[in-house]
Order: structure tokens, then sequence, then C-alpha cells
């Protein structure tokens, strides 16, 4: 089977990386990138699975933290958890760095992974699909003192206070009703009360909260993480799904099995039609107590873990911010 990936972040290198290894005649393709770091914009903020998932891929991830935390400070409350702040461009280049920068001939693949993010490039329209996006920013920044990793809740999304090191940090902010003008200002105040010694450098993109856009696999064309609305809608986690669904899809393309792929990741990520549905109640201001099981697997699937009453106080702050 000869397969063609397009799209070079975690899940298109994930892919590439596992078919590689078991023998496949594969080609990756990817895109120039206007950022500083040279990958698409991101936070960088994974959880503990996720790392032991790059350690499966034959890749020490330990190289890649830049600091991990046992807390997150939510709207000023402590919240209890295992996370890491990853050098995600480093990361990437460790799992795969043999990319192409002319566009693919679908007819000389078996099969064509769409793993373009929030582009989707290849992947059909699904006819009266609801997608969602969230308008994001950030900026990376040198900071005085020591950087707490924070978020707080702003009408539609949060801003963002992701570690990079001890003094480093991205600081952004996102949201699925905010104009961007506004998230922009709203993420630029934020970095002026944070008095920082530089900003060395700033990024903006979308990142899809739509939930999982089934069917995954149509005719040779499939699809993998963020194309396949595979990020968790409360709280804009895509890294550890893009692994994960890249892992999953590798093991259908090795055992010859394509269409058990859309089964599997509706068995995998089913649930995350369900934290979609909840953001678009926390839209109206609405999260209702019976939400709150669903929320609290969200946040443990982004490394939290989060009591009862963080739970009730991350609902109040989520009403208080989008009434
Ligand atoms: C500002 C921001 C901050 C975020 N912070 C976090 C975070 O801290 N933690 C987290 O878990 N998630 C975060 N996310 C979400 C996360 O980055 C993505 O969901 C995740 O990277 C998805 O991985 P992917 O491989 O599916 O897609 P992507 O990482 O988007 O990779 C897709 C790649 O395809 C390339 N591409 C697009 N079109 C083409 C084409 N036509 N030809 C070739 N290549 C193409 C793109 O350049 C890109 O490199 C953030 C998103 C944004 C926008």
């Amino acid at each position: 089977m000869r397969v063609g990936i397009v799209g070079d972040g975690i899940a298109g290198r994930t892919l590439y990386r596992i078919l590689k290894i078991r023998g496949f005649q594969v080609d990756l393709y990817g895109q120039e990138k206007y950022t500083r770091c040279d990958i698409r914009p991101c936070g960088f903020a994974t959880d503990a699975s996720c790392i032991n998932l790059v350690g499966k891929l034959g890749v020490s991830p330990q190289e890649y933290v830049l600091r991990r935390d046992n807390y997150i400070r939510m709207n000023g409350r402590r919240i209890k958890g295992d996370l890491y702040w990853i050098e995600k461009p480093k990361l990437l280049e460790a799992i795969a760095t043999d990319i192409r920068y002319d566009k693919p001939d679908i007819d000389d693949y078996d099969v064509l992974v769409d793993a373009t993010g929030i582009a989707r490039v290849y992947s059909p329209v699904i006819p009266d699909f609801n997608d969602k996006k969230g308008i994001s920013c950030q900026h990376r920044v040198i900071l005085n003192g020591y950087v707490a990793p924070a978020f707080d809740v702003i009408r539609g999304g949060y801003l963002w206070t992701i570690p990079l090191g001890e003094r480093e940090a991205h600081v952004g902010g996102g949201s699925t009703i905010l104009p961007s003008n506004a998230v922009q200002q709203l993420v630029l105040d934020h970095v002026k009360e944070m008095k920082p010694n530089e900003i060395v450098c700033s990024c903006s993109e979308s990142v899809r909260l739509s939930g999982p856009i089934f069917p995954v696999v149509s005719d040779k064309v499939i699809t993998v993480g963020e194309s396949a609305g595979l990020v968790v809608s409360f709280g804009a986690a895509g890294i550890h799904t893009a692994f994960e669904s890249a892992i999953i899809l590798a093991d259908h393309i090795y055992e010859g099995d394509v269409t058990g792929y859309d089964k599997a990741i509706r068995r995998r990520f089913g649930w995350l039609r369900g934290i979609r549905k909840i953001w678009d109640s926390v839209e109206k201001g609405q999260v209702t107590l019976l939400s709150l099981g669903a929320s609290y697997r969200a946040l443990r699937y982004q490394g939290l873990k989060p009591t009862l009453m963080d739970l009730l106080y991350i609902r109040k702050a989520l009403i208080e911010a989008n009434k």
C-alpha cells in the first residue's frame, strides 16, 4: 500500500514515522510556515499520558520537556494536575524531517491521509456539519520572575499562560465568540500586566473546536488529528488527540483495515461530541450540573485532576464570563 500523508504536524509526522518503521512506502508533505519557531501556532501544553505515547514512538520524550508542573491556576484557583510544557518544534523534528514541499498527486497513492489540521484540505465537505473554530493568538515572552501556569476564563474561551521554562511563557488567548481584534486586545492587555522583559515572537491562528467530523474514511482519503475535529473543545487540547489518532490509524493501515479506523475513532473519541455540546452551552452562559461528569473527563484527558469543588468553581467562572 502506498500512503501519502499531507500535513507535517503531530498527526502527520507520527503516522509517517510509524509507517516508515513498519516498511511502508510513504511520503509526507508539508508547507512553509510563517512562525518564528517554524511550526503551526501552538501553546506547547500537554499531559503525562501524551508524553507516554511519545515514548512509544522510539523518541525520548523527556528531552523535549521544558517544564513539568503539578498544578495550574484557573481564575486564581490552584487545580492539581500532571502537566507538561514541551519544546514542540524540536519534538516534531525528532519524529520526522523527511518532508516534501510539492503538491501530492492523489493518483500516486492507494491512501491519502489528510493531516492538514485547521485547513482540512483533502477531506470531503460534510453537509450540514456545524464546524466551530476558536480564534486565538499568543506571544512568547520573557518575564522578570518565575512563571506560574494559568488559565483565565473570558467570553467564549480563555487566556493562557503556559510556562516554557522558569521565566519564559506563551501568553495567549482564544475565543469561539469574540472577534479577532477583541481577543488580540485582551491578550495584549494580559501581556502588559505581566510587564515582560521581552516579547520574543507573536502568532495567531484558529483552532477547530467542532468535535469529531465523521466519516473519517471517505474513498481513498482518510482524516486524522485536528482535520478530523479531534480536539477537546473544552480546553482546546489537540496534541494528545493528534498523537493518539495517528497511532490508531497506523495500526489500521498496518492491518490493511482502513474502514475499521472509522469505527475505532468513533469508539475512542465519540465522547468529544458531548464535550462540543457542553461548549455550545457554555457560550450561552449555561453549564448544567449534569455536564460536570463530562467536563471532568475532558479536564482529566488534559492532565488535570479537579475535585468536585474545583469543577463547581470553574462552572461558576464560565457562567459569569458568558452570561
Ligand atoms: C494558538 C494555538 C495554541 C494551541 N495550544 C495548544 C496547546 O497548548 N496544547 C494542545 O494540546 N493543543 C493546542 N492547540 C491545538 C493544537 O496545536 C492542534 O490541535 C494540534 O497541533 C493538531 O495537530 P495536527 O497534526 O492534527 O494538525 P497541525 O498541528 O495543525 O498540523 C497540520 C499541518 O499541516 C500543514 N498543512 C496545512 N495545509 C497543508 C497543505 N495544503 N499541504 C501541506 N501541508 C499543509 C500545516 O502547515 C501544519 O503544519 C493550539 C492551537 C492554537 C491555534
